[in-house]
């Protein structure tokens, strides 16, 4: 359902660098079971004689579908919030989680620079712009090397790990925890689609559809940037590279 995108995270990194190339690794962890039939439920209970533990037993899948529909066009997505995602991000920037946290309603754990004094040499994530670029690359993870350099220099000199990470680039690997709920999934996955965001968050938002999308099929059938439902809603800002329109609800 995904159009196709050419994107790719660090490639191999330049001779002698001592780095192992990492690629972005998502993973789905664990999501909330039978995540339409949760919502339908949570949707439905307003107006139902019943509980909701009767109506996950006995509702109808076209009944699930139905009310998927209504509140999904209806705009009425609290419902939404009862079904959420948790995702295991690794090999991304620390330029790419800085822009992910922003999303607030959602939860996330990364791992601390804190508490990791990093002793070997870590991989750094290379743009595809500046790794397609032989003179581009040298700058860029000689500027890394260095930036290394200097933290370990504090490190040894007893600076630390909380003060010397001051030094270390965006460009970081990193690894983060995030969970989301279906209402904030989709909402994310609206921003950061999109061919305006940035190549890496677009990266991962479009492999977290990836993975999200085969559970609920219904729910997820047109996520993604605004332009898979209707007009490109980025105005004067359009790309002009629509995706291709997602199959209407029926
Ligand atoms: C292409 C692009 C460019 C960007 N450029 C910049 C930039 O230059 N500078 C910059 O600072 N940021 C930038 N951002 C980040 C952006 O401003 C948002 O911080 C980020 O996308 C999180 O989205 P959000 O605030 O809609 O929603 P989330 O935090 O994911 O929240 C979801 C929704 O909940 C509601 N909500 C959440 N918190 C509140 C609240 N406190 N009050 C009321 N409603 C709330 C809103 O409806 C919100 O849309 C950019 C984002 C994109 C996609």
């Amino acid at each position: 359902m995904l159009a196709s995108f050419s994107y790719r995270t660090a490639g191999p990194h330049g001779p002698g660098t001592g780095r192992s190339p990492r690629d972005m690794d998502v993973r789905l962890l664990s999501h909330t079971p039978e995540p339409e039939r949760a919502v339908a439920v949570a949707a439905r209970l307003c107006y139902a004689p019943v509980g909701a533990a009767e109506l996950m037993d006995a509702m109808e899948a076209e009944a699930v579908t139905r009310i998927l529909k209504t509140i999904m066009t209806s705009g009425h997505l609290s419902a939404l919030e009862h079904a959420s995602y948790t995702f295991a991000i690794d090999g991304v920037s620390r330029a790419l989680t800085h822009q992910l946290v922003r999303h607030r309603l959602a939860s996330y754990n990364q791992q601390s620079q804190r508490y990791v004094s990093y002793a070997e040499e870590p991989s750094f994530i290379v743009p595809p712009e500046v790794e397609g670029d032989e003179r581009r690359r040298q700058v860029f993870l000689g500027a890394c090397d260095d930036a290394f350099r200097s933290y370990r220099e504090l490190i040894e000199a007893g600076v630390a790990a909380e003060d010397a990470r001051y030094l270390l680039p965006n460009a970081m690997e990193t690894k983060i925890v995030v969970t989301m709920n279906v209402r904030e999934l989709l909402h994310f996955f609206e921003l950061r689609c999109c061919k305006r965001a940035q190549w890496e968050i677009r990266e991962l938002a479009l492999r977290m559809l990836g993975l999200a999308e085969p559970t609920a099929p219904y729910i997820f059938m047109d996520a993604g940037a605004s332009c898979r439902r209707g007009p490109c809603r980025e105005g004067k800002m359009t790309c002009g590279d629509p995706y291709p329109k997602a199959p209407k609800r029926d």
